[in-house]
């Protein structure tokens, strides 16, 4: 059976999943989302794209793009970023602003909102949010061989007016000193990140050199250096789906990064990298016809890490 036949298996096994969950109502467009929509694309080490669905869609990454941020971050500070931000399991969801006081405004991990409020602020450095912001769409455009890709900026608007509670995560964050730059500087840049469109076979275009050691292995770039990329997936396994990364690494058992808009991307080392979408929600904010694609293709490939 060919790659392409298992994906469309896949799609119609889960189909009586699509339309449920819920849409993340708290940002203006993703509330109107239709979560009848669903797509899964992959991208394997040929660099062959496979896609069912509805993969040419453009939704905004959301925090998809963390991981993105991260590893350019990561290439500027290297591992003196460490210092701002830890590498723990949440736990706790998303915008959760709990643990921050009890550790003194050093995010537990660069993959929840606080933590990545400080790991855009580390890659803003001494530049503006617009400098930074640019190195990052670039980034994004090379990994993806796209040059199309951009931010969706009246998104970005709608989500900033709407966000008291990371404008809240950015303050706490500051008053313990651990932004170096205005906030409103530091929410610029992260919610453009948030925006950036994308449809389901550019992220997984673009998130294919984690699945080889750091190296594009279609262009042959190294993208990051192959310490780099393991960590990132390390922790993506650990903290890429909130107080969800326990169920997904039971699940699904590969290095993922789940979204409020509904995108899942998934690593699958040696293999290829997947990117799902469908918008409803499950509790803790991770698609849920997204994370079954995804726990069903690993069942018909054995791409789990744990073999
Ligand atoms: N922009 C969203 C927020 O900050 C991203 C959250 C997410 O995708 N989990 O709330």
């Amino acid at each position: 059976m060919s790659f392409q036949d298992v994906l469309e298996e896949v799609v119609a096994d889960i189909s009586a999943y699509r339309g449920q969950g819920k849409v993340a109502a708290y940002i203006p467009t993703l509330a109107r989302a239709d979560t009848s929509k669903l797509g899964v694309a992959a991208v394997l080490g040929d660099g062959k794209s496979h896609a069912v669905g509805d993969t040419d869609e453009a939704f905004s990454i959301q925090s998809v793009a963390y991981v993105f941020t991260l590893a350019l971050a990561l290439q500027h500070h290297k591992s003196a970023l460490w210092n701002h931000v830890g590498r723990e399991p949440a736990g706790s969801p998303v915008n959760s602003i709990i643990q921050l006081e009890m550790e003194k405004g050093r995010p537990r991990n660069p993959l929840t909102a606080a933590g990545s409020l400080v790991v855009c602020d580390q890659l803003i450095g001494r530049r503006s949010a617009d400098e930074a912001l640019e190195e990052l769409l670039q980034f994004i455009r090379t990994c993806a061989g796209d040059d199309n890709i951009a931010v969706d900026e009246t998104l970005a608007m709608s989500e900033s007016k709407a966000g008291a509670l990371n404008r809240s995560l950015a303050y706490f964050i500051a008053a313990f000193g651990n932004l170096q730059n205005p906030v409103e500087q530091v929410l610029s840049f992260y919610y453009r990140q948030c925006s950036i469109a994308m449809t389901c076979r550019q992220l997984a275009r673009a998130a294919l050199f984690l699945a080889f050691d750091g190296t594009d292995p279609v262009t042959g770039a190294q993208v990051t250096i192959p310490s780099r990329s393991r960590r990132i997936n390390a922790l993506m396994l650990t903290a890429g789906h909130y107080d969800n990364s326990g169920d997904f690494a039971f699940r699904v058992g590969l290095p993922g990064k789940s979204s409020v808009s509904g995108a899942i991307i998934a690593i699958a080392p040696g293999h290829g990298a997947v990117c799902t979408w469908s918008p409803g929600l499950n509790a803790a904010g991770t698609s849920l016809a997204g994370a079954m694609a995804l726990e069903r293709l690993v069942e018909r490939t054995g791409w789990s890490i744990f073999v």
